[in-house]
């Protein structure tokens, strides 16, 4: 395969053709900061918290999807960089509840995103969803990152139980028609919330022990009753 040679923050890097802008910053120890991307996971560009400069024309592109071009120039922390990501974090720190996001906490105090930026905007108020006895869903958590309904769907399970639904600030991952998880396509194999940057999807019994249950409790109330003992022969 042929290769490309371009010039990322200065420094000259050769890559495979194909080869992402992001992969590309990566091989030369350039850690461009992402959100919706997994490794896992088909990139789709969602958050554009990568996004890069080219050539230092507008507009901005997302790192995780845009190839690595012959004699490009990228700058990957110029002002215009900056102040995007600065604002995309603003953005979602405004509408929805982050706490529980490391990674995106910390990314807010690099870059430092003032998260009452926009005091007047309206929060995600959502209902928590415990519908199953594996794991708990609070879409006030959610950002969209799309991972969940990938892995659920062709990244991995094949089982298709979740999707967006609703327009625009409506927007939210569901199920079809509403249902309850249980009587969906789901096989609470558990990778949604595996790959759940913020925890709005949380085992069940890690829930459980946030709200100060014994490990009994917990028990019945993930088992339905006692773990029994069997009897010595
Ligand atoms: S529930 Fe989690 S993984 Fe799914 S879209 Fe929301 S933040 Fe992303």
């Amino acid at each position: 395969m042929p290769n490309v040679t371009l010039m990322i923050d200065d420094q000259s890097v050769t890559v495979s053709t194909g080869t992402t802008i992001l992969k590309a910053a990566q091989q030369l120890g350039r850690q461009i900061p992402t959100i919706c991307y997994h490794e896992h996971c088909t990139a789709n560009g969602l958050c554009r918290i990568c996004v890069v400069e080219v050539n230092g024309i507008k507009p901005l592109v997302p790192a995780c999807l845009t190839p690595a071009r012959e004699g490009i120039k990228v700058a990957t922390s110029s002002v215009r960089v900056e102040r995007s990501r600065r604002t995309i974090l603003e953005m979602l720190a405004s509408a929805v509840d982050l706490s529980q996001a490391p990674e995106i906490e910390r990314l807010m105090r690099d870059t430092h995103a003032d998260r009452m930026r926009f005091p007047d905007a309206e929060r995600r108020a959502v209902p928590l969803l415990d519908d199953n006895p594996m794991y708990i869903r609070d879409y006030s958590k959610c950002i969209l990152c799309w991972r969940c309904v990938q892995v659920c769907a062709d990244d991995a399970q094949f089982t298709y139980a979740i999707n967006f639904t609703g327009r625009g600030f409506e927007t939210s991952i569901g199920t079809f028609f509403d249902k309850p998880m249980p009587e969906t396509t789901c096989v609470f194999c558990g990778q949604c919330v595996g790959v759940c940057p913020t925890g709005a999807l949380k085992p069940k019994r890690e829930s459980l022990l946030e709200q100060g249950l014994s490990l009994d409790e917990i028990m019945q109330a993930t088992r339905g009753g006692k773990k029994k003992r069997r009897k010595s022969p």
